[in-house]
């Protein structure tokens, strides 16, 4: 049923899914991708024989609309999703959607959905959420011949609840494999993560930290978010590994250390050396930062600034961030678009 708008409570949104007015469908066929339009549908249908059903052909995204003071809506560089979505298309075999028109189709969505982008001052953003489906009858493995590209659209509140630290363990299981599908954003690397994270929920902690899947002995990151930490001598450390997502965040706050006066270093972090770390985070859209409180790995727990306060390295980028998101800083790297 579609979400009407007055049944909302701004300040109190979850990370839900809420049917709104307008979608975005695009669909390739007969080896072109045919013009896509707002739709008012927001299903798919499709055949029980489809690939992405049996064989996980699936790409996806996640970025966000964000409500500035004065009245206009911020895109945070949407280009560098449609640019990522095209690399996890080309290493699932699928036909790659467009760039201009990802973009053109993430603001008309937007648009048309204006009403649902939460107020200025909440915290809360409209969370959209592109994927690409391969929809063909195939019984035999083999790549689609058609695809559905398609865009929704949800208001979500800030993630979690805010700049808190939360424990996190380490999974002895791995979410891609070496040389896998580690670096596109696809359905499968999620399905492999879920394990791993109902076990890390049960056990009390907040989700858990993937290590490198060839000699679990490097960190690569959680189960939807990159990882950094912060040395006592100003170092922003991000691991560099072939088996993780490049998160958007991430790209950004490694400029944002840099011009903050840190040293941005990526490279392989051996997990030993998690203990030199003073502050520790997770980075990816949906909370921008998740600061990580404490580590937990073979019974011994490392903590890092503090169990219930977020570091000042970690508040200062989180805050020069969203500022930049929501309008609120001077964007000097030209990250956001204003959706018209
Ligand atoms: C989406 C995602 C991230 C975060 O990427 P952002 O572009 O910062 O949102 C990190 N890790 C994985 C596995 C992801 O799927």
């Amino acid at each position: 049923m579609k979400e009407k708008v007055e049944n909302l409570d701004w300040n109190n949104l979850g990370f839900e899914y809420h049917d709104l007015p307008y979608d975005f469908e695009a669909k390739y066929k007969d080896g072109e991708w045919q013009p896509g339009e707002l739709t008012t549908r927001s299903s798919v249908e499709l055949s029980v024989a489809a690939e992405v059903l049996h064989y996980g052909q699936e790409v996806f995204e996640g970025l966000k609309a964000y409500r500035r003071k004065d009245g206009k809506i911020n895109l945070f560089r949407p280009e560098l999703n449609a640019e990522r979505m095209v690399d996890s298309a080309e290493r699932m075999m699928m036909v790659p959607y467009p760039v201009d028109a990802f973009v053109d189709a993430v603001k008309q969505v937007v648009k048309a959905n204006e009403e649902f982008v939460p107020p200025y001052g909440t915290g809360a953003s409209l969370y959209l959420r592109p994927f690409m489906i391969g929809t063909s009858s195939v019984v035999g493995v083999t790549p689609a011949t058609d695809y559905t590209f398609h865009i929704y659209a949800t208001p979500v509140g800030a993630y979690v609840n805010g700049l808190n630290p939360s424990p996190y363990t380490v999974s002895e299981y791995d979410r891609a494999s070496y040389a896998g599908t580690g670096q596109a954003k696809t359905s499968g690397n999620y399905a492999s993560s879920l394990f791993s994270s109902a076990k890390a929920h049960q056990e009390g902690y907040a989700d858990c930290l993937f290590l490198d899947p060839r000699e679990h002995k490097y960190v690569d990151e959680f189960g939807g978010a990159n990882f950094f930490g912060i040395t006592k001598e100003g170092q922003f450390v991000t691991p560099k590994s072939e088996s993780i997502l490049p998160s958007i965040t991430k790209r950004s706050l490694l400029q944002l250390a840099k011009d903050q006066g840190l040293d941005p270093v990526e490279r392989p972090v051996p997990f030993d050396e998690v203990d030199q770390f003073a502050e520790a985070g997770a980075m990816g859209t949906a909370a921008v930062i998740s600061p990580v409180g404490s580590l937990t790995y073979e019974g011994k727990k490392h903590v890092f600034y503090s169990e219930t306060e977020a570091g000042p390295v970690t508040t200062k980028l989180y805050n020069e961030l969203v500022g930049i998101q929501y309008g609120d800083r001077p964007d000097p790297y030209n990250w956001t678009q204003t959706v018209d």
